[in-house]
């Protein structure tokens, strides 16, 4: 828009003011011209804008394939459900006699959750998985301080989500690594060898974030109890067995999930999130206040919880994503969602299936909903993840999760999620084994991809560090 300013265009005309300069209102109230702002008409203002938000990649538009995210198609029928007036209009002051219709969706939604994952009781306040989890070990840290010594370390597989150290870290614990097995899977032995009265809780993310499920999750929840500690299950990842099996019956004590994964409500671009904790009987009395509760004329809010850690959101949380969650779980029911477990870890298996061989798989336990390759295959000639990355955006796709899970090297972490068909399934298929094609017969093209973009290779570091998200003549001179 800078550079398409010409000095005295204008967006509209308004009529000339023929009365003295600056006397109707004052010329205190007048504004001083912008420096160097851009003199363009209407018509090259809305092109503009139009354009730049075709910019945009969406999961309205294509597969969305980032490994460990969920980025799965929402329906619209929530949002229909969301923008209902009395949902969209409530005001977060209104006294709970006249809120009792979104009281009720938070209290049925908490039991919903319940019955999915066999927790006993919910808070559906934090924002997002990270500040469930910051909430989640708030929780352990209560109970533990309640029998007289809150423990000091906290176990995190090598394989973790990078969130749940800095949480552990976040509320006062020393985060201890445990190593992962050939498998990609927690290593028993470690794990019972350091199990002493200092462990407060192990943080684990099952199916862990090489897409494998613990299968030894029963007897990690026992080495725990035994040692008097808790287990932690960050269940972000629930789309791999949603419907199927329950972290509760696991011997789960705490979990959370993120309802802007599983329970496909928007997501990504720093819109608002959801990530509910749940909670066994022994934990209940921690829960963030003010809670929900049933009461002889309806529902109300309460903070009668003397041991509650306190709240973690302003009002209730985010609850736009409360009443498009319950209506995702009700138009799926127990059958819908088993189903969705089903079709996202076919789905996963499928990709594996069409790209193993082609690409290097490092770990070949089964995999649930995501599946993660390397580029070892492709270190012959020269061409890394990233560049696989990038070319995939010439063939019109988002790139896969990269260089995450940490403990593989070069890693590409791919998750269709169910929502994709077989259709779009082929042609991101078809797309990367034609990268790995383009590898061999002419790599250059492969590492200075994209070029079909509006911008080619940007520095990373630089655009995650120090963003630049708004012109002005002072940062423009600050650049040249
Ligand atoms: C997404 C995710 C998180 C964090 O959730 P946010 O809502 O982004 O804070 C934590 N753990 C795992 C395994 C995840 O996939």
């Amino acid at each position: 828009m800078f550079e398409k300013s010409v000095a005295g265009k204008r967006g509209c005309d308004v009529p000339l003011w023929d009365g003295p300069n600056g006397e109707a209102l004052g010329s205190g109230y007048l504004r001083d011209e912008i420096p160097g702002f851009p003199e363009l008409s209407e018509r090259e203002v809305v092109r503009h804008f139009t354009r730049l938000s075709k910019l945009n990649y969406a999961n309205d538009e294509g597969p969305y394939p980032l490994g460990s995210c969920t980025m799965k198609y929402n329906p619209k029928v929530n949002e229909k459900v969301a923008r209902l007036e009395g949902f969209a209009e409530a005001h977060p002051l209104l006294p709970p006699e006249a809120a009792q219709g979104c009281l009720q969706v938070m209290a049925d939604l908490e039991s919903y959750l319940c019955e999915i994952t066999g927790m006993d009781a919910y808070t559906l306040q934090p924002a997002a998985g990270a500040q469930g989890e910051f909430t989640g070990i708030k929780m352990v840290r209560a109970y533990h301080e309640s029998r007289g010594n809150p423990r000091r370390v906290v176990l995190i597989p090598d394989s973790a989500h990078g969130t749940n150290p800095a949480s552990a870290h976040l509320c006062g614990y020393r985060v201890e690594q445990i190593a992962s097995d050939e498998r990609g899977c927690v290593h028993l032995g470690f794990l019972k060898e350091r199990m002493r009265d200092d462990v407060a809780v192990l943080m684990l993310t099952n199916p862990n974030t090489l897409g494998v499920f613990e299968p030894e999750i029963g007897e990690i929840c026992r080495v725990l109890h035994q040692g008097g500690g808790l287990v932690y299950l960050d269940g972000a990842n629930l789309n791999a067995f949603v419907g199927v099996a329950r972290p509760g019956d696991m011997g789960v004590d705490v979990m959370h999930t993120n309802l802007h994964k599983t329970f496909s409500t928007p997501h990504g671009g720093g819109g608002p999130g959801s990530g509910p904790v749940g909670v066994k009987e022994t934990l209940a009395r921690f829960l963030p206040v003010p809670r929900v509760i049933r009461h002889e004329k309806g529902w109300r809010l309460s903070s009668d919880f003397q041991e509650s850690i306190g709240k973690v959101h302003s009002f209730n949380g985010n609850f736009g994503m409360h009443a498009r969650a319950a209506a995702y779980i009700l138009a799926n029911g127990a059958q819908g969602l088993r189903e969705i477990a089903e079709s996202a870890v076919l789905n996963a298996n499928y990709l594996r299936k069409r790209l193993e061989g082609v690409y290097h798989l490092p770990y070949d336990s089964p995999s649930l909903h995501e599946v993660i390759f390397s580029d070892k295959h492709l270190e012959k000639h020269g061409v890394k993840t990233l560049d696989v990355a990038k070319r995939l955006m010439d063939y019109g796709f988002h790139p896969p999760t990269i260089y995450f899970p940490l403990i593989v090297k070069g890693a590409l972490m791919i998750e269709p999620t169910e929502s994709e068909g077989i259709e779009d399934l082929d042609a991101f298929v078809d797309a990367m084994l034609r990268i790995a094609k383009e590898a061999e017969d002419d790599p250059e093209v492969v590492r200075s991809a994209p070029h079909t973009t509006p911008v080619g290779r940007l520095d990373e570091a630089a655009a995650a560090r120090r963003p630049v998200l708004r012109w002005s003549p002072h940062t423009e001179k600050s650049r040249s």
